[in-house]
Parts: structure tokens; C-alpha cells; sequence
């Protein structure tokens, strides 16, 4: 059966097409620049293979549903699509960012889910509206087609109240439900899972720390294969240092920011998203481009590594005080799977708890899941590339019962 799975942002389509059995990917793309003067469109069929075929579109795409309309053509092509008819199609997965607390697994989609989504509208103000285009108009194109939707909260339910509360007023969670929800929930359980599969033990007695280091990062504490604690928070700012978030701040620098720089809430909190992390300290935010400049002696580029690299050390050993015994630490995403610099700095120091990183390992380039740490390692540490759309797909089998 052939999979379809959306990722469908404010203004963009990031989209598979996946061979369930096999789980071959026969064509990726991304649809961008939704709403603008000219739109874009990259399909890759057989990507990664000797077939391999690129094709880039580009004119106006008015909207989603132009946007779908687009991808469609180009799946069902006569001359390069890899599907005759949109029939093939048996099932559509489609990435929300936030379940709130209403979902702690993936979901097939009906009107009561679609009504849930809305109502969690204001934790993910940017995010879900977005998601919610992608899925009217995938179910508009493909009304008989099952659809289920994964969500980048729902494998952090698990948390216990005493990690997912905030010691504010209670009401506030009672009434407007503020509490820590976590993100990168999919990511988090792909990795633990083919990290407990490396351990050879079963995941439901692993306990793990998944350290998720892309331009967005965060890091979960795992017991016992369930979310425990994790640091992104009520959204997704909280916690480590990213490309250009924050992460942790004392709350009352917004109150600084007003009151010294006249700055007004919704313009800190762009400064907070997006003018941050490593971008706000050194001016870029490609850890590539970051190690280049430190290289060549940029003071700068060196901090926002050794900033960086210090936060998730910190939490590192909050989390590992949180599980007590840890199996694995497992590194993914850009950062996490590709830059041994990054990895080795944040493991630095923890030697007297057990994590002893193999110098000659952790810098071994491979695109395959991988251990690197040294045989006196009491924790093990991995390096476990992520895949949030095979990760979709297979939780897309379970719900729909294939
Ligand atoms: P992601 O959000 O998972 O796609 O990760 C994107 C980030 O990964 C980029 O911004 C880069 O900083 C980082 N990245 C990708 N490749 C490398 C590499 N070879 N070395 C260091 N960082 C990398």
C-alpha cells in the first residue's frame, strides 16, 4: 500500500509518498512559497537511489488546496509520477504539531478530532491552523481515503504532573491548561525504539535520554520506553539552545525588555523565536557555517558552541538525575547525527557518571545507526539518524490496523 504523508505548514507542503511493506520512499518534495507572488514546487522520485529524478515547479500557488492540486499532478505525471491515479493512495498521515492534552497517540481523522484540533488552536496559534488547511484539503481531494494524524505532543502525555506543571497558579492549568506539553514526540519515539532495538532489550524496559539536535532541539528522559520529562515546554521555546530560540530564559526578561527597550510583547517574542540561540549570539545559525568561523578564530561562534554545548550538558545530567539508571543517550537530527565536535562537548565531563564517549567512534562518518561509546562506557551512547516520516507511516500501520 502506498502511503502519503504531509507535513503542511503556514505557507508550505513538505510531502512523501512511502511503500508500506518495503518502507521504500518513492518520491519527497516540498511545496513553498504558498500565497506568494511565485510558488515553488521540488519532487524527488526514488530519491536516494540510481533512479533518482528531480523536478522543480515553479508559479503561483494560491493556496493549500492549489498546493495539494500540484503535488497530485506531479505524483500522478504520465511521464515521471510514480502512481497512475490517486486511488493508489491508501492512506494519508499527516503531521499536527499540537495535540494538547487531548490525544496521547496518533489518530485516525473525523470531525471530532478535526473539532479538537481547533480547540487547541491557541497553544499552537502559528502551527495548528496550518495543519488543519493541509487535512481539509487532503480530505476535500481524497474523501474516501483513511487519514490519521500524528502528533509532535502526544508521546509526551506520560510526563507525570510533577514535570508537566509549572509552579504558577494552579488555575491556570485548570482553566486555560498551561502545563509543559513537549514537542518532537515522533522523533523521540522512532529513536528509542531503534535504540532499544540496538540494545536488544525491549523498549518497555529501556530508559533512555533522546537528544534531538536540528535547528530546533530538545532532549527526553525516557523510563521504561515512556516520556518522563522532556524540555521543550508549553511551546516549543523552552529548554535547549536552538538555531534561533532561546530556549530557557528567566521569564521576567520580557518584563526587562518592556520596561528598558519599550519593546512590545508579540516583537520579544520574535526576538525570542527567531532572532535567538545561536543565531542571536553569533550571528548564524548552520552549526556547519559555525564551526567554519570558529575555526578562523571567530570569539563569537566559539561561545554560542560552548553556550550550547553547556545547556545540554546541564540537562543531560538533570535528566540522568531524573532516571537514575540510564541504558542509552541517543543523538539525532542535523546537529546530533552529523557533528562529532558538538556531540563530544556536550558529553564532556560526565565521565565520573558513567558516559564514556570512543573518541575514534564518535568520529567515524556514517549515515547508519551507530554506538559510540568506549567498552567502559556504563551508558551507552548512540548516534541514531531520526525520521520523522518513516516514524509517521509506521504509526499510520498501527492506527489503521494494516
Ligand atoms: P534539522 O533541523 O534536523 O534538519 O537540522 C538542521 C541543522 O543541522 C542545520 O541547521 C545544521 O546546523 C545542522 N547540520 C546539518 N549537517 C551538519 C553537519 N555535517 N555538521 C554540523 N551540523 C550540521
Amino acid at each position: 500500500m502506498k502511503l502519503f504523508i504531509v507535513n503542511s505548514g503556514s505557507s508550505s507542503i513538505k510531502y512523501q509518498v512511502i511503500e508500506s511493506g518495503s518502507e521504500t520512499v518513492l518520491a519527497a518534495g516540498l511545496v513553498e512559497r504558498i500565497g506568494e507572488v511565485c510558488g515553488r514546487l521540488k519532487n524527488t522520485v526514488h530519491p536516494g537511489t540510481k533512479d533518482e529524478l528531480e523536478m522543480v515547479v515553479e508559479q503561483p500557488i494560491a493556496d493549500h488546496q492549489s498546493g495539494m492540486e500540484l503535488v497530485i499532478a506531479t505524483l500522478t505525471d504520465k511521464t515521471n509520477g510514480i502512481i497512475g491515479h490517486v486511488s493508489e493512495i491508501g492512506a494519508i498521515g499527516h503531521r499536527v504539531v499540537h495535540g494538547g492534552e487531548d490525544f496521547s497517540g496518533s489518530m485516525r481523522i473525523d470531525e471530532s478530532v478535526i473539532k479538537a484540533l481547533e480547540r487547541n488552536i491557541p497553544l499552537a496559534p502559528l502551527h495548528n491552523p496550518a495543519n488543519l488547511d493541509g487535512i481539509r484539503v487532503a480530505m476535500e481531494i481524497f474523501p474516501q481515503t483513511p487519514q490519521v494524524a500524528v502528533f509532535d505532543t502526544a508521546f509526551h502525555q506520560t510526563m507525570p504532573p510533577r514535570a508537566f506543571l509549572y509552579a504558577i497558579p494552579y488555575e491556570l492549568y485548570q482553566t486555560d491548561r498551561v502545563r509543559r506539553y513537549g514537542f518532537h514526540g515522533t522523533s523521540h519515539r522512532f529513536v528509542a525504539g531503534e535504540c532499544a532495538r540496538l540494545l536488544d532489550k525491549p523498549l518497555t524496559e529501556c530508559n533512555l535520554i533522546t537528544v534531538h539536535l536540528g535547528n530546533g532541539c530538545s532532549m527526553t528522559a525516557i523510563e521504561n520506553g515512556r516520556s518522563v520529562d522532556t524540555s521543550l515546554g508549553m511551546t516549543p521555546l523552552e529548554g535547549l539552545v536552538m538555531g534561533t530560540r532561546s530556549g530557557d530564559v528567566d521569564p521576567a526578561l520580557h518584563l526587562f525588555l518592556k520596561q528598558n527597550k519599550g519593546m512590545e510583547l508579540e516583537a520579544i517574542d520574535a526576538l525570542l523565536n527567531k532572532e535567538s540561540g545561536l543565531k542571536g549570539l553569533c550571528g548564524m545559525n548552520d552549526m556547519r557555517d559555525i564551526h567554519k568561523a570558529a575555526a578562523e578564530g571567530n570569539a563569537r561562534a566559539k561561545l554560542a558552541v560552548e553556550v550550547q554545548t553547556y545547556r545540554t550538558r546541564k540537562y543531560l545530567g538533570a535528566f540522568m538525575a531524573v532516571l537514575g539508571r540510564v541504558d542509552g543517550i541517543v543523538f539525532t537530527a542535523g546537529i546530533g547525527e552529523n557533528d562529532p565536535i558538538v556531540r563530544a562537548e556536550s558529553l564532556k565531563g560526565l565521565e565520573a557518571f558513567g558516559v564514556r564517549l570512543d573518541p575514534e567512534r564518535n568520529w567515524l562518518r556514517s549515515r547508519e545507526a551507530r554506538c559510540i561509546s568506549g567498552p567502559d562506557s556504563m551508558v551507552r551512547i548512540f548516534v541514531i539518524p531520526t525520521n520523522e516520516e518513516l516514524a509517521i507511516a509506521r504509526e499510520m500501520a498501527q492506527v489503521l490496523g494494516d
